[in-house]
């Protein structure tokens, strides 16, 4: 009996065979937790960073952006205490598979377990039987696992690291770029790039890699000012779900990973003190904006109030971004009231001032940090905009927003006729011009260019036919409807930009 095939399988499927990404060294068998994105994906993934710098850097004067190397000395890592900390609790069973245990525990027995210590989780182990998931053999104690990639650098070899978040070269970079920039207080450090983490388990597909990618942002703020939010006003209305620690206590006792959350404004959160300041406030809904552009639900967007065990001593409050996935709710974004936590490890690492002067006082700023994963939005994306293939339609598809669709039309000639290709190429390179991306098809029965177009999410579909040769008009093809219009030749490139498109 054929199982059905489960929602992530499915969008895997489509990705694969239409470029969007595949593992990495596949024809060598490739390594867990690696994948490359082909052309489709390269490009929904630009479309997804320039929304973001779009909205997080070129809208506010008081953000730059940096673009740091992502292997830095072991210095800046003990320093960070990542060489220390940064771990996961693992279990290995007598075959020698290695498991990542408090999410293993989380899936079978629907309790939180992250942020437990490892004695806590061997007992858990030890009490439920809990065996291997490869092979199902017993596991043995529960170690912890360190989750830093380490390499040598130059003839004398010295020890260094791939970063495992992007925020490192930021505070590293913090007093270069206050000075060149003569930045006041507050302003924001941004950075796009790759992170490395050795993940014990990685899985479902590229939410949990190796290798990934993250945008991040770091916002210097005087402590004093900490309810100042320069965009506060922008943001103060809008609605966001909040899941409490009170609420997540209440489910504890129960024994229960299955949350309610609270719907409230940006201005109540800060107003009823659900969250530690007004920065932390607009930074939650500022990235709710974000999200309403990238065709994911709001019900299935939530900000968890972390509890005090998944959050490091130092920090006065995160919020974790999670969606709702096929597999349960996940994080998408982390964001983090850092105090000065950062800035003060690396004074003390360096031995080197990071404080500035304000008003003559010396200031060690805040840190209030969203840190957007690349993979995990992109994948969150996938999986909500797909749509299976149904009766009216015979193949699967996704609905992508028109601004983040790899092309915003495909021209398509009818007929393998000189005559069609001609006028077909002129609108090509007319979108070109316009600055639309747009792709040329003439491969293949019409109907088989519709499904490949429609796998790829692209919105519209321009089709030129004999009749384009009589009137000067041509037919333009909506995904989402799969209905088709005539328009005038003249005015079909303006029809195609996103800003016209639902
Ligand atoms: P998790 O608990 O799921 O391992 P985390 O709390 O360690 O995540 P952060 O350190 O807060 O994650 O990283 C910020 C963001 O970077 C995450 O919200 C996620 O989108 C992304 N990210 C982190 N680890 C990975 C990974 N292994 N693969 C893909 N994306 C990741």
């Amino acid at each position: 009996m054929n199982m059905p095939r489960s929602l992530l399988e499915e969008v895997m499927t489509v990705s694969l065979r239409r470029g969007i990404l595949y593992p990495s060294a596949e024809i060598y068998g490739g390594l867990a937790g690696f994948y490359d994105f082909g052309p489709i994906g390269t490009r929904i993934r630009n479309n997804l960073i320039h929304l973001w710098k779009t909205q997080f850097v070129e809208a506010r004067d008081y953000v730059y952006e940096i673009s740091g190397n992502t292997i830095l000395p072991s210095q800046v890592f003990k320093a960070s205490g990542h060489l220390d900390h940064f771990t996961d609790p693992s279990a290995e069973c007598s075959k020698g598979h290695v498991t990542r245990i408090d999410q293993l525990i989380e899936e079978l027995l629907k309790i939180p377990a992250e942020g437990k210590s490892n004695d806590e989780l061997a007992n858990l182990v030890m009490e439920h039987k809990i065996r291997c998931p490869v092979c199902g053999e017993p596991l043995r104690g529960v170690k912890s696992f360190g989750l830093m990639f380490g390499t040598n650098v130059g003839g004398d070899r010295r020890q260094a690291f791939l970063r495992p978040e992007t925020a490192q070269n930021i505070f590293l970079g913090f007093k270069r770029v206050q000075t060149a920039m003569r930045a006041k207080l507050p302003f924001g450090v941004a950075q796009i790039g790759r992170s490395y983490r050795n993940e014990i388990s990685p899985r479902q597909s590229i939410v949990r890699v190796r290798e990934f990618n993250q945008m991040e942002i770091e916002y210097f703020i005087d402590p004093r000012s900490l309810n100042e939010c320069p965009f506060f006003d922008m943001v103060s209305n809008v609605s966001i779900n909040l899941v409490t620690r009170e609420e997540q206590n209440k489910a504890a006792e129960k024994s229960s990973t299955d949350y309610s959350s609270t719907q409230l404004t940006v201005k109540e959160a800060f107003e009823k003190q659900f969250v530690p300041n007004q920065w932390m406030a607009s930074i939650l809904g500022d990235e709710m904006i974000f999200f309403q552009q990238l065709g994911i639900p709001a019900e299935i967007i939530r900000f968890r109030h972390m509890r005090p065990e998944e959050t490091p001593h130092y920090s006065g409050g995160n919020f974790d971004l999670e969606i709702q996935f096929s597999f349960g709710w996940k994080e998408v974004i982390g964001n983090a009231y850092r105090r000065d936590h950062d800035l003060q490890s690396h004074m003390k690492g360096s031995q080197k001032e990071l404080s500035i002067e304000v008003e003559g006082e010396k200031i060690t700023p805040h840190v209030v940090e969203p840190s957007f994963g690349i993979d995990r939005i992109l994948y969150a994306i996938l999986e909500h905009t797909y749509r299976p293939k149904d009766k009216s339609r015979g193949w699967s598809w996704f609905q992508f927003p028109p601004n983040l669709a790899p092309y915003h039309a495909v021209i398509l000639p009818l007929l393998n006729r000189p005559e069609l290709e001609e006028v077909a190429k002129e609108i090509y390179e007319k979108s070109r011009k316009m600055g639309l991306a747009v792709l040329y098809d003439d491969r293949g029965r019409i109907g088989r260019r519709y499904a490949r177009a429609d796998e790829i999410g692209i919105p519209k579909a321009v089709t030129i036919d004999p009749q384009t040769l009589d009137d000067d008009t041509a037919t333009i093809r909506n995904r989402d409807s799969a209905s088709q219009t005539r328009h005038s030749l003249k005015k079909i490139p303006s029809f195609l930009h996103p800003s016209k498109q639902k």
